[in-house]
């Protein structure tokens, strides 16, 4: 081995080794570096125009209480309460906008103080999904279906799907927490040019990994994961070559900070659907 490519060997060996230590776990080659923020549910009550008018009164309107991370999303001011055949829970979270179709999510335990078992779906996915009665202040609704523990999903643009290498509606791993840290499976990529990115979970699966809201997550899953360690080769100079080079190899390029990415090379990558993923 020459000197020169002695050198890089070692420069690898210390971003490995850097990267290791900012993500704190020993895979660190299967691990995504770029984490993204957790957004923790509670559960809460989407509600068609025709239910809202049953439980608030006609011609009713949600009043906001705050935006959600979501765009166009809100928490309403209002509350319902939802009783099943074991017992009730009160004061439940309206989210607005009203909906075609009134949905509503709660977490596993709470299915064992209602006394009911709803499956666990994509928001949206109701068929043969649960029964629940909900209860307003002007009446109440029995749904026959609508009641789901909802489905743990990753939101994001279709520019962070580029970045990270999945598609909508594909499955990933993401790994959340440090000290009581828990990979996640079976995490729905959900894509679209208005989300914004975020991991959502709710409680129930937020505490069993020790962690709050905005705390970062990382992607586990990807498609042209480095399988050894070595396979994060950073660049201070990346060129076309470079590119096609990684192109044949069917990997991403790993740039360090404050490198230069010469134009014909980012010409490159664009038209040849090469990853650069900045370290
Ligand atoms: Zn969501």
């Amino acid at each position: 081995m020459n000197q020169d490519l002695f050198n890089q060997h070692d420069f690898i060996k210390q971003i490995v080794y850097k990267v290791m230590r900012k993500l704190k776990v020993n895979d660190a080659a299967a691990i995504h570096p770029q984490p993204f923020p957790i957004g923790i549910s509670n559960r809460h009550v989407h509600l068609s125009r025709q239910d809202l008018e049953i439980l608030f009164g006609n011609g009713y309107e949600l009043n906001m209480s705050h935006k959600i991370s979501q765009t166009g999303q809100f928490a309403a001011t209002e509350t319902v309460n939802l009783a099943g055949p074991k017992g009730c829970i009160e004061k439940v979270r309206i989210l607005g906008p009203i909906r075609k179709q009134t949905q509503v999510e709660i977490m596993r335990s709470d299915k064992y103080r209602l006394g009911v078992d709803p499956p666990v779906r994509d928001s949206g996915d109701l068929k043969d999904s649960g029964a629940i009665t909900i209860i307003g202040p002007n009446g109440s609704v029995h749904i026959d279906e609508g009641l789901i523990i909802s489905q743990r999903h990753l939101h994001m643009t279709p520019a962070d799907a580029a970045f990270y290498g999945v598609t909508d509606g594909e499955f990933v791993q993401v790994k959340a927490g440090t000290s009581r840290g828990i990979t996640f499976d079976k995490v729905l990529v959900r894509v679209r040019e208005d989300f914004v990115l975020e991991f959502h979970l709710d409680i129930d699966e937020a505490n069993a990994a020790g962690v709050e809201n905005g705390d970062g997550a990382f992607l586990v899953t990807l498609k042209n994961k480095p399988t050894e360690q070595n396979d994060i080769i950073a660049l201070s100079l990346v060129t076309e070559d470079r590119v096609r080079q990684a192109w044949k190899e069917k990997k991403p390029l790993y740039i360090k900070k404050g490198s230069i990415t010469t134009p014909l090379a980012k010409d490159t990558a664009k038209e040849l659907g090469v990853e650069l993923i900045s370290l």
